[in-house]
């Protein structure tokens, strides 16, 4: 069963925990055993799995991208001008597999899922599809 999440962010950039929504989707599918893909469609947002607990964990992730793959950068070709948002994305990937152990999301103690958006604020898409048996 597949669900499509519209999540609003609100800065240029922006990292939304959207592990309840998933949770939420992976409960109303009925599986039980199985897995659940989280995916979105877009070229500069992505899907990570990381702690959830210490925000800091998240800012540190956040500043050390902005250190790596910095926003100006005089040899960028790519027109648009946010070529660092598409390289971000392509470095982390834009799809999550977790398994789906006894109706529940088989995440760590620490772990949330995250929707990043690289050149917002914009509605984007997650894509939730839970695929294996019921009861
Ligand atoms: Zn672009």
């Amino acid at each position: 069963m597949g669900e499509i999440l519209r999540v609003r962010t609100t800065k240029h950039t922006s990292i939304v925990n959207i592990t309840h929504q998933v949770r939420e989707v992976v409960k109303r599918s009925g599986v039980v055993d199985g897995i659940c893909v989280v995916y979105t469609p877009h070229t500069t947002a992505c899907i990570f799995i990381n702690e959830g607990a210490d925000p800091d964990v998240v800012r540190d992730i956040v500043y050390a991208l902005e250190k790596l793959i910095p926003w100006n950068d005089p040899n960028y070709a790519h027109a648009e001008g946010n070529s660092a948002a598409h390289i971000r994305s392509a470095i982390i990937g834009n799809s999550r597999v977790i398994p789906v152990i006894g109706g529940e999301l088989a995440l760590g103690t620490w772990e949330s899922i995250f929707l990043a958006d690289f050149d917002g604020p914009r509605e984007r898409k997650v894509i939730v599809q839970v695929l294996g048996e019921g009861t």
